[in-house]
């Protein structure tokens, strides 16, 4: 990589100011200490003054200010909750609504759940005493099904509001709304960017109040070239910076739970390798699926001598403030979900950040002193190719879900609604579209009964449908199981790049001749006979840490499903009819084996094939239902089930028409012929 000349000419330079005991060491304080020197620290009283005199306040400032962390617990010490009433704060992500939690209720010397709590979507960390609970904004999105006027609320922030997410987008009307006829209810719209303005036009011209940021300068690095592979020249410059650099951490932004996996590998490998003749590097992840005592290290502090490296998903971008970070490696890529509207096709890929991000990014390495960023790409890309923001998600993903809740809510005209960016009209009329064709609505756009049942289920509505489906067909615990697996499945089967071979083998050993729907239920029942066994977990490489998470998932399913009161029925000897309740749900989800020797979606006849890792890899039945695309060389089917095209007419008989599903002999394609098509 070709900053690293230059890194190496510098390091000479920059040795001694490495003896000097560098900046980041200085650093190290007490709890107490730490909370005073924060930015918003100084700004404590007016800050309470403001939310005194407003009822609705937007707060600006930097990543790190102490925003999350600090404005509740001044909140609460200011008495905000002695009425009972509590102070909820709402973030985009999980882990942050987790780890943030974490933090506070240490810093109020509580024990987590207590005073302090947190509530995720599966998963409620609180009690009666709480009265400072983070959330997720999905979380609170839901809430409004059950309190309505958020009445057990006296303060309520939007936090991270320049993230833009769908969830929050649609709680900006939600609670500007309730606003009108609570006066005693305050809000704060909080955001580490400088969309302040925006946010104070939306919500009736409220005041700003602004933190000042402390930013130390950070010299940012491209490459000369464009890298071709952004993990490998991601580990090759955390090892240079680790040689030639003065002491100070490193964090770096990947795109997901496997690529960082891939870098740990990497990077332990090469650090084993080279031995003695290194400092010690402790190696970090932290993403989204992670265990909260694995995120609960990244904070730790560098014992002396060492240096850290954090591999991170962009949720360390703003969400995660992570101290003492003196240098960020920036490859430039995040996940995104994208919907294609003409298409109604949903897709995770990975795309090149906006310049917005790269910016954040950059910020991270100069909080605590001047830093380095590495863009692992080149001047002229940041230039010309990177967009100027990341589009907000509302007007670029599906909003079966949403539109879903809100209608659930009582809010029938969407078209109307109170939105700070709309999203496009087309994908707004699908996502109305697919939930009449699921039976959620009725043709007059109105809930129905069956829509009334799935806005219980805190998920996509194809899933709530599969879930609903499964009483007529009488295989509710087993469909509870696949949707549990599903909501975990790319983490399941645990693949360490030294026993490649092995883990195939082992996963293979779960296969279903049906598909990978059946093959997870597989693994789960399996998992339950082996009395939930950690030891069975480990010899069968799958991820004991995610078979617990499913776990959970599945018992919150069961407790809605006793809601919605459905019960409990195994239909486990004829597979058939589990099959056909996962295409009540997925009937969207359908594609046609094609004569070019690739997968066609049915309705929009877009060429897609089935992921490599999947049971029906190499048999390529006729008709599959897929659980989502990946677009990764190509766009691949992941979670593939077979099925036979006349169910569709069973389960769908309003979307699907039986000349579109004629050559409907399920024949599977000769062995052979498979092989060379998948290729
Ligand atoms: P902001 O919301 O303005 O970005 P935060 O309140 O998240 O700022 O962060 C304030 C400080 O709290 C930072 O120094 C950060 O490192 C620290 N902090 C946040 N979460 C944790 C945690 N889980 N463990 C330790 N420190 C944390
Ligand atoms: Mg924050």
């Amino acid at each position: 990589i070709d900053f690293i000349q230059a890194l190496q000419l510098e390091g000479n330079k920059e040795k001694k100011e490495d003896e000097e005991k560098s900046e980041y060491q200085k650093i190290r304080m007490t709890i107490e200490e730490t909370k005073k020197s924060l930015p918003v620290y100084p700004f404590r009283d007016s800050l309470i003054e403001a939310i005194k005199n407003y009822q609705i306040l937007i707060v600006e400032g930097e990543t790190g200010s102490g925003k999350t962390t600090q404005i509740p617990q001044y909140l609460h010490e200011a008495g905000f909750t002695e009425d009972g009433k509590k102070i909820g704060c709402t973030q985009p992500r999980r882990v942050a609504a987790m780890s943030v939690a974490a933090r506070v209720a240490q810093e109020m010397n509580v024990k987590l759940g207590n005073e302090v709590g947190y509530s995720i979507r599966f998963e409620d960390c609180t009690s009666d005493r709480t009265v400072i609970k983070y959330m997720t904004d999905g979380t609170l999105h839901r809430e409004f099904l059950s309190e309505p006027d958020l009445a057990s609320y006296s303060v309520m922030i939007i936090d991270e509001a320049h993230e833009r997410t769908l969830h929050t987008d649609i709680l900006f009307g939600l609670v500007k709304d309730i606003t009108r006829f609570r006066p005693d209810l305050k809000l704060l719209i909080s955001s580490a960017t400088l969309d302040a303005e925006k946010f104070s036009n939306f919500f009736d011209e409220a005041p700003i109040f602004r933190i000042p940021g402390r930013r130390f300068p950070v010299d940012i690095y491209y490459t000369k070239a464009p890298e071709a592979d952004y993990v490998d020249a991601s580990v090759v410059s955390i090892l240079q910076i680790h040689a030639t650099q003065p002491l100070g951490d490193i964090l770096v932004f990947l795109t997901g739970q496997e690529e960082i996996e891939t870098c740990v590998e990497m990077l332990q490998d090469r650090t084993k390798r080279l031995g003695k003749k290194i400092k010690e590097l402790l190696i970090l992840p932290v993403y989204a699926n992670l265990p909260s005592d694995m995120q609960a290290k990244i904070f730790e502090p560098t014992p002396e001598g060492a240096r850290k490296v954090v591999l991170a998903t962009n949720i360390a971008e703003t969400s995660l403030t992570i101290d003492n970070i003196i240098y960020v490696i920036d490859p430039g890529f995040a996940k995104q979900n994208n919907f294609n509207s003409k298409t109604g096709m949903e897709s995770l890929m990975v795309v090149p950040i906006s310049k917005a991000s790269a910016n954040q990014r950059a910020g991270r390495a100069g909080r605590v002193a001047p830093g380095k960023c590495f863009r692992l790409y080149t001047a002229w890309a940041y230039k010309y190719e990177l967009e100027d923001n990341t589009v907000p998600e509302i007007q670029r993903i599906n909003l079966g879900n949403a539109v879903l809740t809100l209608k659930a809510l009582g809010i029938n005209d969407l078209i109307h609604f109170d939105f700070l960016d709309p999203p496009p009209h087309e994908t707004l009329v699908l996502a109305l579209e697919q939930l009449y064709a699921l039976g959620a609505l009725n043709h007059h756009g109105e809930l129905t009964k069956a829509g009334r049942r799935m806005a219980e289920f805190p998920t996509d509505p194809m899933l709530a449908k599969m879930l609903l489906a499964s009483e007529k067909y009488k295989c509710s615990e087993d469909v509870v199981s696949i949707a549990a697996m599903l909501s975990v499945n790319s983490s399941v089967f645990y693949r360490p790049k030294d026993k490649i071979i092995h883990a195939d083998t082992a996963r293979k050993n779960f296969f279903h001749r049906n598909g990978d729907h059946l093959t997870l239920m597989n693994v789960y029942n399996q998992w339950v006979g082996s009395d939930y066994s950690v030891q069975w977990c480990y010899e069968n490489f799958i991820q004991y840490r995610s078979m617990k998470r499913a776990r959970d998932v599945r018992e919150q399913l069961v407790g809605l499903m006793e809601r919605v009161e459905i019960d409990m029925v195994s239909s486990i000897s004829d597979d058939t009819n589990i099959r056909k309740a996962i295409t009540a749900g997925y009937f969207y989800h359908i594609a046609k084996f094609s004569k070019g020797g690739h997968y066609k979606t049915v309705k929009h006849n877009q060429t897609v094939m089935i992921h490599p890792n999947s049971a029906l890899f190499e048999e390529l039945p006729r008709w599959v239902i897929y659980h989502e695309l990946v677009f990764t060389s190509k766009e691949f089917m992941r979670q593939v089930t077979e099925i036979e095209s006349k169910w569709l007419l069973e389960v769908a008989p309003h979307y699907y028409k039986s000349n579109e599903l004629e050559d409907s002999t399920n024949k599977k394609m000769p062995k052979t012929l498979g092989k060379s098509a998948s290729k």
